[in-house]
């Protein structure tokens, strides 16, 4: 059998071992902004590869899909060759805005503006999903469970939010969920229990949060909750006046609604239906596809 080069060994050893991280379920991995760049460059020239061997490389390569649903990604053309000597290859949009979130990303891990809470957190809780998805979901603040996972909307509460967005038709995969808060609010004194985000630690925290919604740019929102509504437009009306009807913000179409946490608490028909009627124009307003059956959940008999 030909010999594979150093570099096709190499990288199938990387991808192996990212392929395991990920079976074991990891989900972030901390990676420099330059050594991103660096693995988005066009492979180094080679000598031809036996025919055998080209036909392993791409049996065993298969693409890393974690979008079925929302984003069908059109396959990016690849790399026409060598670059021109001292100038580096055009990164496309996905990629530019793959590193710019890894890079906010770790700016946003390594955050000690909120001293009382980077001395009180586990993990700074970023943010989720696919960071070209046109559905956004945004929170409060992290939990216990998603403080100790690194990841928003982990327990209870993310349950149901998981099985709503599969209900919309969707993995949660495809879809960016984040919060307004990164660090779980600290509750001295007491072992257990959440707090609401205080004003001040909302306002501290934003910049991270619209950092990455103009990363994203996605086509609607949902906001999860009053403090969500409050954090992002500032109206403290209350959630149930205001879910339902479409506000905007940058520029995006934001539906407000009830948290996730409100219907596990009231577990009423009518206020599920109530969420689901949002849910029901969030799609519409995607253009995403309803079926008689969805339209009809949770209405009464
Ligand atoms: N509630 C939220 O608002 N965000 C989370 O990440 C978890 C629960």
């Amino acid at each position: 059998m030909a010999r594979m080069s150093h570099y096709q060994t190499a990288l199938d050893a990387v991808e192996t071992h990212l392929r395991a991280l990920q079976a074991s379920g990891v989900r972030f991995l901390n990676v420099q902004a330059d050594t991103l760049f660096a693995l988005q460059q066009p492979v180094p020239a080679q000598p031809e590869m036996a025919a055998a061997d080209k036909v392993i490389a791409r049996e065993s390569a298969p693409p890393l899909d974690l979008n079925p649903n929302l984003n069908p990604s059109p396959p990016e053309p690849p790399p026409s060759g060598i670059a021109p000597v001292g100038k580096a290859p055009a990164l496309s949009g996905r990629d530019e805005k793959a590193a710019a979130m890894a890079a906010l990303r770790q700016r946003a891990l390594a955050c000690v503006k909120c001293p009382h809470l980077a001395k009180s957190r586990h993990t700074v809780v970023f943010g989720t999903g696919d960071i070209h998805a046109r559905l956004m979901f945004v929170g409060e603040a992290p939990g216990a469970d998603e403080d100790a996972q690194g990841e928003p909307f982990v327990g209870a509460a993310g349950k149901l939010l998981t099985r709503i967005i599969v209900a919309m038709g969707f993995a949660r995969e495809s879809v960016y969920i984040a919060n307004i808060l990164k660090c779980r609010p600290d509750t001295p004194g007491q072992t257990s229990g959440n707090r609401k985000p205080l004003p001040d630690e909302m306002n501290t925290c934003l910049p991270w949060l619209l950092e990455q919604i103009d990363l994203v740019r996605p086509a609607v929102m949902v906001a999860l909750g009053a403090t969500a509504v409050e954090g992002l437009l500032g109206k403290g009306e209350g959630i149930s006046r205001l879910r339902g009807r479409f506000q905007t913000f940058r520029g995006i179409p934001l539906m407000p609604t009830f948290h996730p946490s409100y219907l596990l608490h009231n577990q009423a028909i009518t206020e599920k239906r109530k969420v689901w009627e949002d849910m029901l124009q969030v799609l519409e307003k995607l253009g995403a596809p309803i079926s008689d059956k969805q339209r009809a959940y949770f209405s009464k008999a």
